[in-house]
This record gives structure tokens, C-alpha cells and sequence, in this order.
């Protein structure tokens, strides 16, 4: 999943049309809580980056922007925060913590730990941009479609 934001991000960085490489998914596929609902054609969905019409070697459908022959992000410099932040999260206080069973620096360094502070705070006021944003959307334009609400939430070259 992303946010208006990221989506904002992606399309003043890429030529393509977002129509390309964004899509929706069926709203009960978020179950953090974290990411607003937004009802498009009147249905609950979330919005996210497209999968690539690829397999990988392990059978698995990779995201659109995931380079098949260097295995690397297409988009790095300016992928969405829920990339951008992983595999961290943060609590109140700014404690930082990691999912389990990746691979870890053990110990980070002040310096890296107060940029990955400054991206999760960073993604924490996107969501909140986009939870205003869909409050309206679903408010008063619910039975509009995917294009419109690309529109409504800040993209133009739909
Ligand atoms: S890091 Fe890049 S390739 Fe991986 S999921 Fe995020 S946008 Fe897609």
C-alpha cells in the first residue's frame, strides 16, 4: 500500500502515466489500520503500485518497478515511504525497532538512526495528508472512479 504522496512523488518523477504503474486493491487486503480506505466506485479499496506482468525465478510476482535483471528498485530515490522506512518502525519516543528475521546492523550509528527517525516522521505526516484527503474523497466523491481519484488526490498526467 501507499499514499497520496508517494503516488505524487512517483508520477513528478517518472514520464509514465500512473494509470501505468498504480492501481487499487479490495479494501479488506489492509489490515494494519494504518492506511486510510477509500471508496472507489463505491467499493473499499487502497491504493498501491501495480505487480509486474513477470514471474520472478521463485514463482512470486514482483512489484512493477523491480528490476528483474539487477534485482534492484527502479524507483529508489524516490520510492514510497513504506519502502523507504522498511524494515524499521518507531514508537512515541522515537525508539526504533526492527522486523524480526532480516538481516540487521546490530548496532546502528547515531547518524543513521536519526535519518531513519526523520523518514518515519516523514511518512507518518504523508499518511496523515492522506487520510485528510480521503475523508473528502470518500465524503463526496465515492462513486467516482480510479481517474478521478488520482485527480482529486494530486496527480496530473493521468
Ligand atoms: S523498493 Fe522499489 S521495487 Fe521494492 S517494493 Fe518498493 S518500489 Fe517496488
Amino acid at each position: 500500500m501507499i499514499t497520496s504522496e508517494d503516488a505524487i512523488r512517483l508520477s513528478k518523477n517518472l514520464d509514465a502515466s500512473p494509470l501505468e504503474y498504480l492501481t487499487f486493491y479490495e479494501g479488506k487486503v489492509e489490515k494494519s489500520g494504518y492506511y486510510p480506505l477509500v471508496i472507489i466506485n463505491g467499493y473499499e479499496s487502497v491504493l498501491g503500485i501495480k505487480y509486474s506482468e513477470e514471474l520472478t525465478e521463485q514463482n512470486k510476482w514482483p512489484c512493477h518497478f523491480f528490476d528483474m535483471k539487477t534485482g534492484l528498485c527502479q524507483v529508489h530515490k524516490f520510492k514510497p515511504m513504506v519502502c523507504a522506512t522498511y524494515p524499521f518502525s518507531m514508537d512515541g519516543e522515537g525508539n526504533l525497532g526492527h522486523l524480526e528475521k532480516i538481516l540487521c546492523p546490530e548496532k546502528w550509528e547515531a547518524q543513521k538512526k536519526d535519518s531513519v527517525r526523520s523518514v518515519i516522521r516523514k511518512s507518518w505526516q504523508e499518511v496523515g495528508k492522506y487520510k485528510e484527503k480521503a475523508k473528502i474523497w470518500n465524503d463526496k466523491y465515492k462513486d467516482n472512479g480510479f481517474d478521478e481519484f488520482l485527480r482529486f488526490m494530486g496527480l496530473h498526467n493521468i
